[in-house]
């Protein structure tokens, strides 16, 4: 019999994560079935219970759902413990164990697809929610010069920014202060500004100079923010699909032991950013 998986959300309907592992189990020629599941509001858990009880190995999370499925695991990795979200359950017995692939997911899709290194730049992070604080640490481990973190509340940044050990170099500012701050070499939009197609208020002198402008938001063709960016001559624009396939394919290694190759799904989920 098939292994089974699935995806939970609400509403699930548009969710590629079917799509996506169904490519992977083809292309690595493992025997899953990847379902959707739309979970309802306030009874996370109990639906989880009847997946388990049908014999699933492993769920993934998308929104509104990240917060339940870390409370339901009784282990977390670490980027799930910092980020207080999971996106990615295994079942074993009565061990639940969570993970959350979002952080590394999107530095993978930075650093290898896009061939942009944080070695040593100048990060700008903008938000301070569930996706930028999975992006935190694995942000940290590339070693930037400066990693400035700015949120529409600042509280939630300063909070974020404590995580960091003494010596790193995370630095807190609001969006008015942002103008003094010069160009960065990367800028990351963690914000959920663009699912509403508005824009985090932020100075176009902070794109001068970069070399990428990274939407986490994904097709949406050129959001508010990538706009801006293209107007500052930004010369790489990307949104999240490499993100969102990445994180998928580390949830299908840590599940399945084997790490499918992303480039072709990515490539055929990408749409034009105009
Ligand atoms: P959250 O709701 O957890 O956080 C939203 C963040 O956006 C907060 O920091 C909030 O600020 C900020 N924000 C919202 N509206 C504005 C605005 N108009 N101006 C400035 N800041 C604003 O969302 P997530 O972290 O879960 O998601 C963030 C984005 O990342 C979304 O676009 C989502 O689709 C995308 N995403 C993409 C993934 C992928 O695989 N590509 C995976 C996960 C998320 P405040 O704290 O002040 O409210």
């Amino acid at each position: 019999m098939s292994d089974l998986y699935a995806v939970i959300g609400n509403p699930i309907g548009f969710s590629k994560s079917p799509f996506i592992h169904g490519r992977f189990a083809e292309m690595t020629g493992q025997d899953i079935v990847y379902q959707a599941i739309e979970g309802e509001i306030g009874r996370f858990a109990r639906r989880i219970d009847e997946f388990r009880a049908a014999g699933a190995k492993g769920l993934n999370i998308t929104a509104p759902f990240k917060l339940d499925a870390f409370a339901y695991a009784t282990e977390h990795s670490e980027s799930a413990k910092l980020a207080g979200a999971a996106n990615c359950l295994k079942f074993d017995g009565d061990t639940v164990s969570a993970q959350n692939f979002d952080g590394v997911g999107l530095v993978r899709d930075i650093t290898v697809n896009l061939g942009v290194e944080m070695k040593g730049r100048r990060v700008l992070l903008l938000g301070a929610g569930g996706a930028a604080r999975g992006a935190f640490l694995p942000f940290l481990r590339e070693r930037p010069a400066e990693l400035t973190l700015v949120n529409r509340t600042v509280a939630k940044a300063v909070a974020l920014a404590e995580q960091a050990t003494d010596g790193e170099p995370v630095t807190v500012c609001s969006y008015e202060e942002l103008a003094d701050r010069g160009g960065f070499d990367l800028v990351v939009n963690a914000t959920s500004a663009s699912l509403r197609a508005e824009m985090p208020p932020i100075p176009g002198a902070a794109f001068r100079g970069a070399r990428l402008a990274y939407e986490l938001a994904y097709g949406k063709g050129l959001t508010p923010f990538l706009r801006a960016a293209k107007q500052e001559a930004v010369p790489g624009l990307a949104d999240g699909v490499g993100m969102l396939v990445e994180q998928a394919a580390e949830a299908f290694a840590w599940w399945r032991g084997v790490r499918p190759p992303t480039s072709g799904v990515i490539g055929e989920l990408t749409i034009p950013l105009v």
